[in-house]
């Protein structure tokens, strides 16, 4: 097919959101190296958003792509049910890059798909139905995932009856206040709340980096009731934000955490949910009628555990600890020069510039600008997300940084 006509071939025959926005063209990429990736039309773009918050080692992953075709060759597939060295080297990798009170995986193929079996696990644990959300987080596409979530979008179309509830409204105010959540605790009733699931950094409204107390005030109230803690780490783990897991920032010990997205690299879509010892011991024989056809699939496990053993390697986390100093720096530079930016939020390599109110309406036209000078960010609500590859070099930072402050300004 000819680059050029791939854009108009996919809206013709292929679903995704884009068919039902009249006149949109879908970027059309047809390559990528290191942190940047070639266009159709000849053009190399910074990938300052690691596409969806999921290259976090950049697109070069020759290694990565080494090891899981020499694991081709001796396993494509087999049952889930079935006991793989694949499956064994990944949970012991695992243990390995989390904290120690994680001591037990169960794997999925999305972050949609791990957020629910942690509902699941959480529910059959304790006995409980409801789910109280943190008003302003995203956490899967449907089902009781969707329906904690703050995307009218994805609730329109579900059916269940919600179990879940809010914990802030999401009416654009950020407040990160611990009464307030222990009031929807109260007033729902304690003892019917399975559990709390947050982001310990919303990422897509924004990298809402909570206040001080916040999170740590929230655990205290979940541990006082039985309530089990949730941290979906799906945009945030893998170094992201500068620790290998949002929450540990806050020296939060959540219950179960939520993965997906970077935890391949992207090589390959899997996803995992990771269980502390005690809700492991607790679940014991309960019949979750939890997992996946594809769960733990032998290539994608090996894609998994090549992943963590190039994030050891690179040093992705201390590198994202360090380079993340330079993003924020340079993304105050660039809302300084820029009346279209009214504040900036960072946390390690993950930052959101939200554009003033008279310019949100023009989200588009800056993504848009960006993509032209040869940047590509996230354009999402009333902010620019931009989550560059770990493993980036600091030259192409600042080239990239200097582009949005020029952009910006103009
Ligand atoms: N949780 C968070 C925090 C996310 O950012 C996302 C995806 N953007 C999901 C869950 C859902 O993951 P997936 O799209 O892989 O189902």
């Amino acid at each position: 097919m000819n680059p050029g006509t791939v854009a108009a071939a996919c809206k013709a025959t292929t679903l995704f959101e884009w068919v039902a926005q009249d006149g949109y063209t879908p970027l059309e990429i047809v390559s990528a190296e290191g942190s940047a990736f070639r266009t159709a039309d000849g053009r190399r773009v910074l990938d300052f958003a690691s596409q969806l918050v999921v290259t976090n080692l950049g697109h070069s992953l020759e290694p990565i792509h080494r090891r899981v075709y020499e694991a081709s060759r001796e396993l494509s597939y087999v049952t889930p049910l079935a006991a793989t060295r694949q499956r064994a080297e990944l949970g012991a990798r695992l243990a390995a890059f989390t904290p120690d009170h994680l001591t037990k995986f169960f794997f999925a193929n999305s972050g949609t798909e791990a957020n629910n079996d942690a509902i699941r696990i959480a529910r059959a644990v304790t006995g409980r139905r409801h789910i109280l959300y943190r008003g302003r987080s995203y956490h899967g596409s449907h089902g009781p995932a969707a329906m904690s979530s703050d995307d009218d979008r994805r609730r329109l179309w579900e059916q269940e009856p919600t179990y879940s509830v809010p914990f802030r409204a999401g009416s654009g105010v950020v407040r990160d206040d611990v009464a307030a959540f222990r009031w929807a605790v109260e007033a729902l009733g304690p003892r019917g709340i399975a559990a709390a699931v947050i982001e310990a950094v919303p990422g897509g409204s924004g990298v809402l980096v909570p206040a001080d107390g916040y999170l740590a005030g929230i655990a205290e109230v979940c541990r006082e009731h039985g309530i089990l803690l949730i941290c979906d780490e799906v945009l945030t783990g893998f170094g992201r934000t500068g620790r290998r897991f949002a929450f540990e920032h806050w020296d939060l010990r959540p219950d179960l955490v939520t993965m997906g997205k970077a935890l391949s690299a992207g090589v390959a879509p899997i996803a995992a949910v990771a269980v502390s010892a005690e809700i492991a011991e607790r679940f014991g024989d309960t019949p979750l009628g939890c997992g996946h056809t594809f769960s733990a699939h032998p290539l994608t496990a090996v894609a998994a555990s090549a992943a963590l053993d190039e994030y050891e390697r690179t040093n992705a986390v201390e590198r994202a600890a360090k380079l993340g100093e330079v993003l924020g720096r340079g993304l105050h530079t660039v809302a300084g020069s820029s009346d279209a930016v009214v504040r900036v939020r960072s946390i390690g390599m993950l930052g959101a510039l939200e554009l003033t109110e008279a310019e949100v309406t023009r989200l588009k036209h800056w993504h848009q600008r960006l993509l032209d000078a040869g940047v590509y960010v996230i354009a999402k609500g009333a902010n620019l997300i931009v989550a560059p590859p770990l493993v980036i070099d600091r030259t192409e930072l600042d080239e990239g940084l200097a582009t949005m402050a020029r952009v910006l300004a103009g």
